[in-house]
């Protein structure tokens, strides 16, 4: 495994490799990385010749100082196991190399980006798709894995592919959950237990309220603030904080009873 932290040292790289018409799949990540992460790596080796991991906490995409300090860094560990997994490549490009104009040029989406999520985080899409363009531009990839979980921002970015005519193809995995539902997500490691015990309900109200109303309902009545339960293009989405640690979530409607 090769781990580049000169972005130009990896598009060096990546000419190489092109020239020798191996294809390449790209994961990127903030890491804290975890088996949702790791199923999309799993997929990148299978489609793919080479495999290229990016981890980067992206700060223009938090709007709350306080969860962009928090968010954990494990990088050793993540490196572990994306050499257990026999990745090819890890990208960890520095933030002053990524936003060498100061973030003065940014991409912004106007309708999608401005609701359930993007209503709560303000300016939040605008940091998601500004990095996503970066890092798709300097990765060179034929092939980009997306997790499901988050799929607002897979909608917005597959939205941009399209209207900016990139060569990249798009591929969704589904969600990867804890064997009591809970989705997998780098924050879940800040849950005490407590949190962590609660922490199922959320997908089952998701999944069993008979509407959204009802959804919240269910989720205020166990404790957790809710910042939107809401149903769109058939599916629920869903966006709670159980103390100081917000989840998101996402169901197919037709998994509702
Ligand atoms: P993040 O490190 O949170 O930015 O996530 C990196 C990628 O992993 C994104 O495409 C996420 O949607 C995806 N991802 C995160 N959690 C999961 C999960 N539980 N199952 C599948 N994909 C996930």
């Amino acid at each position: 495994m090769i781990v580049f932290d000169d972005v130009d040292a990896w598009r060096q790289h990546r000419c190489d490799q092109t020239r020798a018409a191996l294809t390449l799949g790209f994961v990127p990540t903030m890491g804290a990385l975890h088996e949702g992460h790791l199923s999309l790596v799993r997929r990148s080796r299978r489609e793919n010749d080479r495999t290229l991991v990016s981890i980067f906490v992206n700060p223009t995409q938090f709007n709350d100082p306080a969860d962009l300090a928090r968010y954990p860094r494990p990088l050793t560990d993540d490196l572990n196991l994306l050499r257990a997994e026999q990745v090819d490549f890890v990208l960890l490009p520095e933030e002053t190399r990524l936003y060498t104009d100061g973030y003065r040029y940014r991409v912004s989406e106007l309708y999608v980006s401005k609701e359930l999520e993007g209503a709560k985080r303000p300016g939040h899409f605008d940091g998601v798709l500004t990095v996503v363009l970066k890092l798709l531009h300097i990765a060179s990839a034929d092939r980009m894995y997306l997790g499901e979980k988050d799929w607002q921002q897979l909608t917005l970015i597959r939205g941009m592919a399209t209207a900016f005519f990139l060569p990249t193809a798009i591929v969704a995995c589904p969600t990867v959950r804890a064997s009591d539902d809970l989705a997998l997500s780098s924050r879940n490691v800040l849950l005490d237990a407590r949190e962590r015990e609660k922490a199922p309900k959320f997908y089952r109200a998701l999944t069993s309220a008979p509407s959204a109303e009802i959804a919240r309902q269910d989720l205020r009545a166990a404790g957790f603030v809710v910042d939107y339960v809401e149903d769109r293009d058939g599916r629920r989405f869903g966006a709670v904080c159980l103390g100081r640690v917000r989840l998101i979530d996402n169901v197919p409607l037709e998994r509702t009873e």
